[in-house]
């Protein structure tokens, strides 16, 4: 029995404006998957893919064996998203690589279609376990141009076979019996399209933990360049201590030689039944570890508008960003809501609604323009043009020139509900008295 540890991250990059990648993780599946078609359409298939495959193992745990059940999973998520494809205009061409890992018991069932990778770390050793369904790595194969050269080839992006472009697609399915001490690397092609073997090798070897490894990976990348979206699935295998009950450890103790059946069956009984648990514990925490890590909500923390990941609810969320959106320039209905948090929802969809609120704050509050040494009157204008009220008190200052405001409240810069009173003080003129 092995215990498993695993992080994934998948990031936008420096360069497109949207991240088509998506990844899973949960207690026995990890996949990534990097969508393509315009319109968002490659966000739509990669999701689409990897929510397919995980709902199809869960379904079939148990029932269908590993090799069996991969590509049974991939060929379902291959239907589902030629299906959504041929559906409308919006999804037409649209489609997804997907690179996945299975682990039943021992053994780790790889499935892949398109060119995103597999990894296996042993011993120090980096093994590319997926061969690219590309151009590129056609010719490589063929002889015709280096691994090098495939690299920066200006068609290694065409990819030949992906999920969703045909009715039918065959995944390569692998299945690699696990060592103590392995490391399992999925990743999308912004990550092997930038950062060479050796660096990957190295820093699988040297990050303590997937969750370091994972942040490591990303990092080269970007410093890379960061030109494409880049995901990175980390699984690691470790020899899990052997679970003795502790009835089968009295009998050895004792030395008493026990009907042999009876005692026997009965620890092996306890034993299946312990492992049962822990694996149905493991699966839980996997799935709900999922949800929490793909869930977002916008609330409120230091009267500021704040993404938060995980759920509304029970203390199960932690900050993931807070902006410097004040809310209390929100319309109060609105106010009330964020403050009780709004729902659940993806962390894009969050991200939309943090920028409409964003909008709702800009339109009901101005920024204190700099009016201070400016003519009253100049000021008065600039004042009413950003929707704020001047409101002046003159003072008596012989040495400064009339008409002259010296101070302003709130300071420059400040941000103010629309309408609010800005206080002057306005040298006291020679010229005839103002009306103010
Ligand atoms: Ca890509």
């Amino acid at each position: 029995m092995y215990s498993v540890t695993s992080a994934s991250i998948t990031e936008t990059g420096k360069v497109r404006e949207m991240n088509e990648d998506a990844v899973l993780e949960t207690g026995s599946l990890f996949a990534v998957a990097d969508g393509m078609g315009g319109h968002q359409a490659g966000e739509v298939a990669s999701a689409l893919a990897l929510s397919a495959i995980g709902q199809y193992v869960e379904d079939n745990l148990g029932i269908i064996p590993g090799e069996k059940l991969v590509e049974k999973a991939v060929s379902g998520a291959n239907a589902a998203v030629h299906q959504k494809a041929v559906s409308g205009a919006r999804f037409r061409d649209m489609g997804t690589t997907v690179t996945l890992l299975y682990r039943e018991g021992d053994t780790a069932y790889i499935g892949h279609v398109g060119d995103s990778r597999a990894y296996l770390l042993r011993n120090g050793d980096l093994r590319q376990l997926t061969g690219d369904h590309s151009l590129v790595a056609g010719l490589v194969e063929e002889g015709e141009i280096t691994p090098e050269e495939a690299r920066s080839h200006p068609q290694r992006n065409v990819i030949l076979r992906a999920l969703g472009l045909e009715p039918r697609v065959e995944p390569d399915v692998v299945s690699v019996k696990i060592k103590p001490g392995d490391v399992f690397l999925l990743a999308t092609d912004g990550l092997t399209s930038l950062v060479p073997d050796d660096v990957i090798s190295r820093v699988l070897t040297e990050c303590p933990g997937p969750a370091d490894a994972a942040g490591r990976l990303v990092e080269s990348a970007l410093e890379a360049g960061g030109i494409d979206n880049v995901s990175v699935v980390i699984v690691s295998f470790a020899e899990s201590p052997t679970v003795v009950p502790v009835g089968a450890l009295a009998v050895e103790a004792a030395g008493e030689p026990l009907p042999e059946a009876t005692g026997r069956g009965h620890a092996r009984r306890w034993l299946v039944l312990l492992a049962l648990l822990l694996v149905l514990l493991a699966a839980g925490f996997g799935v709900g570890l999922y949800f929490f890590n793909h869930t977002f909500f916008v609330g409120v923390k230091g009267g500021k508008v704040t993404l938060f990941k995980g759920f509304p609810f029970w203390d199960m969320a932690m900050v993931e960003r807070q902006t410097d959106i004040e809310i209390k320039f929100l319309p109060d209905a609105l106010r009330i809501r964020v403050e009780e948090n709004l729902e659940t929802e993806s962390r894009r969809n969050a991200e939309k609604t943090i920028e409409s609120l964003a909008m709702e704050v800009e339109k009901n509050s101005s920024i204190v323009p700099d009016v201070e040494g400016k003519g009253y009157d100049e000021a008065t204008e600039i004042l009413l043009g950003a929707g704020l009220r001047p409101v002046p008190e003159l003072v008596s200052r012989p040495e400064i020139e009339p008409d002259v405001v010296i101070i302003q409240d709130p300071a420059p810069g400040a941000r103010v509900g629309k309408g609010s009173d800005v206080r002057l003080k306005v040298v006291l003129g020679g010229t005839p008295a103002r009306e103010v």
